[in-house]
């Protein structure tokens, strides 16, 4: 895929030294989530930026399953996350599995043993907490430190061979329990978790640690630029310790960028999972979920999304950008793609009461009222048709120049129709209101004998189409959702609302994720779970306009 070309970032201009230097003949990147659930938007930013730009240089791009925890870890997700990254548009150069490098990582860890650099640690967690030290005090060497490297490697072949339980002993490397960055004070690298895993099944029951995994993972496929998020700026002496020590061939180079995150958007796979064991969300392509599959459902397009992540930018600096950016870019790239129809949604029925009965009169319509060359379309008029009830009120506010009794109004492509009666139920519900028209202000026709202040849509009430329509508010109230850790307090109760309407006959055969816009409601697709044979379900993508502006 090479459509934009990286915009400039501190990243690029690192590549481009070392392609300059000569250090680097062709570079390798990696996309390496762990399959532990489904894609978000966070991480189509490393993708878009992993592949792009690995593209831009003639290089390549591995996908990588961060597959070293046994206990978490799906082939449902492996899947989704396959499909979503192509989906966005990209193909990785090879399929990785981090679990096929087991017995390496297994032969690294002996080595350091050998080397006199790691030893198996019978502390507890809570004690090793407390060894641990803190940010302004050193930690304290654990009483197994000093274990010799034959009883070291004995134990460890005893921790593969099943022989212990599950945390009762750990390999640990042995570097400096004072050094200032905490990460370095004899960090964990192997662990015993006595359970199956999705790839290796029960060939292992000792499992690396993710920062001892990682650097070997990256350096085994000759990575050459390991693009991660700030958090692991600090690993990062750990991640070099590693490569060193391992004496790994090639040298991988971790580059940290700050994360993306959106306001009113949790933004991390756990919590999402949260979410979707919950029941909060209708599974993890609930169209207001953050995933790359929610928002495929919710109508978002591939290029919409690429573009907001080249559009943010990497930096080394945390910001929350604002949900409606990502907004901004999917009206972009439908205001030329989507096809305008209309639809009426919530709708109020019209009586014409000056339209003769069981009469009817095709009108044509202009298909874009912005763009002569898409034609007209011939839509049935008659008697009885119906309006949005938004777009009547009885007692109108001051400024509200649609319907109200006595006022007069255009309906789009029609006539003039002027509100004389309103219809109520015993509850004193209006059920329905009656209009007179005048066939004199047929549009097309060049009437200028008055004017109104306001054209509104309408549907005929006999020639039409059910159907149903789903608008969207943010799942999460709090705009800083994605920092909070009791985000389920503030799920937002009204972020699905379900409307009946009604859309022309013209689009009853539009499929699954087919866009639309309907005039003057906004961008809308099919439904992938609720369309059925006998009712299109829509979701609203996004309104038509917001007073977001691009910097
Ligand atoms: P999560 O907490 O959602 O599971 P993670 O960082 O643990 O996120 P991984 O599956 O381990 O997710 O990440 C795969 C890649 O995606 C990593 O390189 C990670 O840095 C990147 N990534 C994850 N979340 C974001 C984000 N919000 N912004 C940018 N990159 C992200
Ligand atoms: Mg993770």
């Amino acid at each position: 895929m090479s459509n934009t070309p990286n915009s400039s970032n501190f990243i690029r201009n690192i590549v481009i030294d070392d392609i300059e230097s000569g250090k680097h003949q062709e570079i390798i990147t990696r996309f390496p989530p762990e399959p532990n659930g489904y894609l978000h938007i966070g991480h189509a930013k490393s993708i878009v930026l992993n592949f792009e730009l690995a593209d831009e240089f003639k290089g390549k791009t591995n996908l990588r399953f961060d597959d070293t925890n046994p206990v978490k870890e799906d082939t449902e997700y492996v899947e989704s996350i396959k499909a979503d990254v192509k989906w966005l548009g990209f193909d990785w150069d090879n399929l990785f599995f981090a679990s096929n490098y087991f017995d390496t990582m297994y032969e690294k860890a002996v080595l350091l043993i050998k080397k006199g650099l790691a030893f198996v640690c019978d502390l507890s967690s809570e004690e090793m907490k407390e060894y641990r030290g803190t940010l302004t005090e050193p930690g304290k060497n654990s009483p197994y430190r000093d274990r010799s490297i034959e009883e070291n490697l004995a134990l460890f072949e005893r921790m593969k061979n099943g022989e212990f339980a599950n945390g009762e002993k750990v390999l640990r490397a042995k570097i400096d329990m004072s050094s200032p960055n905490i990460n370095m004070r004899d960090p964990v690298i192997y662990r015993i978790a006595h359970s199956e895993h999705h790839n290796t099944g029960n060939k292992w029951c000792i499992y690396p640690m993710y920062d001892f995994a990682h650097p070997i993972e990256d350096a085994i496929e000759g990575i050459t630029h390991s693009i991660c998020t700030l958090e692991f700026e600090d690993h990062r002496p750990f991640y070099d310790w590693v490569v060193r020590e391992c004496e790994m061939e090639s040298v991988p180079r971790q580059i940290e960028f700050a994360r993306l995150n959106i306001t009113n958007t949790v933004m991390s796979k756990r919590k999402l999972k949260l979410l979707v064991d919950t029941g909060v969300a209708d599974g993890w392509d609930d169209p207001r979920m953050p995933t790359i599959a929610g928002l495929r459902r919710r109508g978002y397009t591939p290029e919409s999304i690429r573009n907001f992540c080249r559009e943010i930018g990497v930096s080394k600096a945390y910001s929350t950008v604002d949900s409606q950016m990502l907004e901004y870019f999917i009206r972009d790239d439908l205001s030329t793609k989507a096809e305008k129809a209309t639809a009426v949604i919530d709708p109020l029925k019209v009586v014409i009461t000056n339209y003769p009965e069981n009469e009817s009169e095709i009108l044509e319509i202009p298909a874009d009222p912005k763009d002569e060359s898409k034609g007209t379309i011939k839509t049935t008029f008659s008697r009885e048709i119906y309006i949005e009830q938004e777009d009547f009120m009885e007692e109108p506010v001051p400024k509200y120049y649609r319907l109200f009794p006595g006022n007069e109004v255009r309906l789009r492509g029609a006539y003039f129709v002027k509100c004389t009666d309103v219809i109520k139920d015993e509850n004193g519900k209006v059920t329905e209101i009656h209009c007179t028209y005048d066939p004199e202000t047929k549009s097309g026709t060049g009437f200028t004998g008055r004017k109104v202040k306001s054209t509104i849509h309408w549907i005929d009430a006999k020639d039409n189409v059910p159907a149903e329509f789903r608008l969207y508010e943010p799942l999460i109230n709090d705009a800083e959702a994605g920092n909070s850790a009791n985000f389920l307090d503030d799920i937002n109760p009204n972020s699905l609302i379900i409307k009946q309407g009604f859309m022309e006959p013209r689009i009853k055969d539009a499929k699954i994720l087919d866009k639309f816009q309907f005039i003057r409601n906004g961008y809308f697709t099919v439904d992938s779970k609720y369309t059925t044979a006998e009712k299109l379900v829509f979701n609203r993508i996004v309104p038509l306009k917001s007073s977001f502006k691009l910097k």
